[in-house]
């Protein structure tokens, strides 16, 4: 029997990782230094969500001078995840943060399934 892998791919008008709030995310601040875990929590807004995130347009405001932990590259070397697994521990923290964020049964959640079967980002 062959094992079958899915690419990881980021979806448009999701966002669902910016939300920061600590007490959702106490695994994402173990992982940081405590430099980076400083600049987490100085980016944590009063509703929980990242100060740069336009929760309208559902997107980064600073996409291109994010910091580090904010790359999806960088997740490997966070959680010491070996780069044959990246993909699919990848899709795993997207649907948790998706699920807590939006709901298991989102349009969200269904958008990102679809572009992880497609391997496409989402956009309709
Ligand atoms: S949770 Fe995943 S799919 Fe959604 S914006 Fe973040 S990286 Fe992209
Ligand atoms: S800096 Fe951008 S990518 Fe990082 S959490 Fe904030 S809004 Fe999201």
């Amino acid at each position: 029997m062959t094992a079958t892998t899915q690419d990881w791919t980021c979806i448009s008008h999701c966002g669902a990782c910016c939300r920061l709030c600590p007490e959702e995310r106490s695994e994402a601040l173990a992982a940081l230094s405590e430099a980076q875990r400083h600049q987490y929590l100085s980016m944590v807004g009063e509703d929980g969500w990242c100060i740069h995130f336009d929760t309208g347009g559902r997107r980064c405001r600073i996409y291109a001078d994010r910091p580090e932990f904010c790359r999806v590259s960088q997740l490997g070397d966070l959680f010491a995840v070996p780069d044959h697994h990246l993909d699919q521990f990848a899709i795993c923290c997207c649907k948790q943060q998706i699920r807590t964020t939006y709901g298991g049964r989102s349009l969200t959640m269904r958008k990102f399934d679809r572009a992880q079967r497609n391997g496409s980002g989402g956009d309709e």
